[in-house]
């Protein structure tokens, strides 16, 4: 079996790797220096297009319209680029060990990878209901969305099951997401999970009405309070019904699970130091093994702005992240320092006719403003968190570029804030005074 090596190898061909090439050709990496192992048979994109417009019914988006770093406005990275710049792009190739005592990567076709400096960028894996046990959990067109393989898979199936019946399982991004856009493909969709109201690690309750009551607008039915424990498939093994805790049964062509996802480190296990289920990283994104980085949803890191150490799931930090690490790696090579990775947290989504933005931290108590009626022709409301006496959290629907740049700034700068009150009535003022 082949052996190869490079200077530089990054483990992961999904945001982050996208981000992380474009920086080492900004820093001027010679050809035949950087290799990408991926298990995708594509190279990068933007990930966050899988649960939006790549299921359109109409225009959906296709790569390579959607190559990394076209999702912040950047150039977008074709195959012929990596050619171009003499980036090896390993495609289709699973990496199954990793040494990184001998500093060796070995792919499930037998293949040897040398490297001198790596980045781990191997992202998240979803949970499964089969990891758990549950009933029927493997019946078919139970499916899960994390790679273009998955969506690919999804695709044919709403044309298998025209008109069908989708139950999602999960009220998270991807559980809203995925609801609006299967409304959109003329499917009947059922959306179950068991918190009191959506996405409650971000929205508060008065947040989650709005967007709970534009989705029943939308014809999209919710119950919440239960969980599926069970599903019942037909000769053909396709699933058929969705059993509830309540007791209650819901008729299935398809299930959409999206119940949250886990950083894949396995490889890695033992031989690097781990810290909240992530591999742990300074500000630069070194681990404690030398030479090795880990970058975005894998990384476990230090977030100056809350003196904490966290580990985030979300595109904006992996393209950050990365292209941090990328710069550290080169600084550090010409004896150089670089700043402190100083994040500011920033998360997004879109469904329907909707898009909201979140800076900063959803601690300490809550305040919303501005018109949140889901009947709403222009729906456009916020809320603030405010702790401490300082605003330290901003959220937006609805918002223009300046509108959301200004509630970021105040996430940054965490003004203070004399009453919740004040801050209601002002509403999005306050963000623009900052
Ligand atoms: C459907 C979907 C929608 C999303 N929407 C949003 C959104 O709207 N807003 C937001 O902020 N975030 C969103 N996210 C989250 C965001 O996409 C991730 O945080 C981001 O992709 C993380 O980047 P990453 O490079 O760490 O991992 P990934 O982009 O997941 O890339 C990891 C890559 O590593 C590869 N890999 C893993 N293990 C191996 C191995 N052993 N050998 C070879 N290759 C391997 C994988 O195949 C994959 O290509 C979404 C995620 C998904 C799945």
């Amino acid at each position: 079996m082949a052996e190869k090596s490079f200077k530089y190898v990054i483990i992961g061909g999904g945001v982050s790797a996208g981000y992380a090439a474009r920086e080492f050709a900004n820093q001027g990496v010679k050809k035949g220096e950087l290799a990408i192992i991926t298990k995708e048979a594509v190279a990068p994109y933007e990930r966050p297009a899988l649960s939006k417009g790549y299921l359109f019914p109409e225009g959906a988006a296709r790569l390579p319209g959607f190559h990394t770093c076209v999702g912040s406005g950047g150039e977008k990275l074709l195959p012929e680029w990596y050619a171009g710049k003499g980036i090896t792009l390993f495609l289709s190739t699973d990496i199954v060990k990793a040494d990184l005592a001998s500093k060796t990567l070995v792919s499930a076709a037998g293949d040897t990878f040398k490297y001198e400096s790596l980045i781990i960028a191997t992202g998240s894996t979803v949970l499964r209901l089969t990891d758990f046990g549950v009933q029927g959990a493997d019946s078919k067109n139970i499916l899960y969305l994390r790679e273009i393989d998955d969506a690919d898979k999804l695709v044919e199936t709403i044309k298998a099951k025209k008109n069908g019946k989708v139950v999602i399982v999960g009220g998270g991004y991807i559980g809203l997401e995925l609801s609006a856009v299967m409304k959109l493909n003329n499917l009947d969709v059922t959306m179950v999970y068991p918190e009191p109201w959506c996405m409650p690690r971000l929205f508060t309750a008065d947040i989650a009405a709005f967007y709970e009551e534009y989705y029943k607008n939308k014809g999209v039915k919710i119950i919440k309070g239960t969980v599926a424990v069970g599903f019942n498939s037909n000769d053909n093994g396709e699933v058929k019904e969705v059993k509830l805790k309540d007791g209650r049964v819901l008729e299935a062509d398809i299930v959409v699970v999206g119940v949250g996802a886990r950083p894949l480190t396995t490889l890695f296990k033992g031989q690097v130091e781990e810290d909240k289920g992530g591999i742990k990283a300074d500000a630069f994104f070194k681990t404690s093994v030398a030479n090795v980085y880990a970058v975005g949803d894998v990384a476990t890191f230090p977030m100056k702005m809350y003196n904490d150490i966290r580990r985030v799931e979300h595109v904006d930090h992996a393209r950050k992240s990365a292209e941090q690490a990328v710069k550290a790696i080169f600084a550090s090579e010409q004896g150089k320092t670089i700043e402190e990775y100083d994040y500011l947290p920033m998360f997004y989504s879109r469904s329907f006719n909707l898009s909201w933005q979140f800076y900063g931290d959803n601690v300490g108590d809550a305040v919303i403003f501005g018109d949140n009626s889901p009947k709403s022709d222009n729906p456009k409301f916020g809320s603030y968190w405010i702790k401490d006496g300082k605003v330290v959290g901003a959220f937006l629907e609805g918002g223009s570029p300046d509108e959301n740049k200004a509630i970021a700034k105040v996430a940054r700068v965490q003004p203070a804030a004399d009453s919740l009150d004040v801050l209601a009535k002002e509403g999005l003022a306050f963000a623009s005074k900052i």
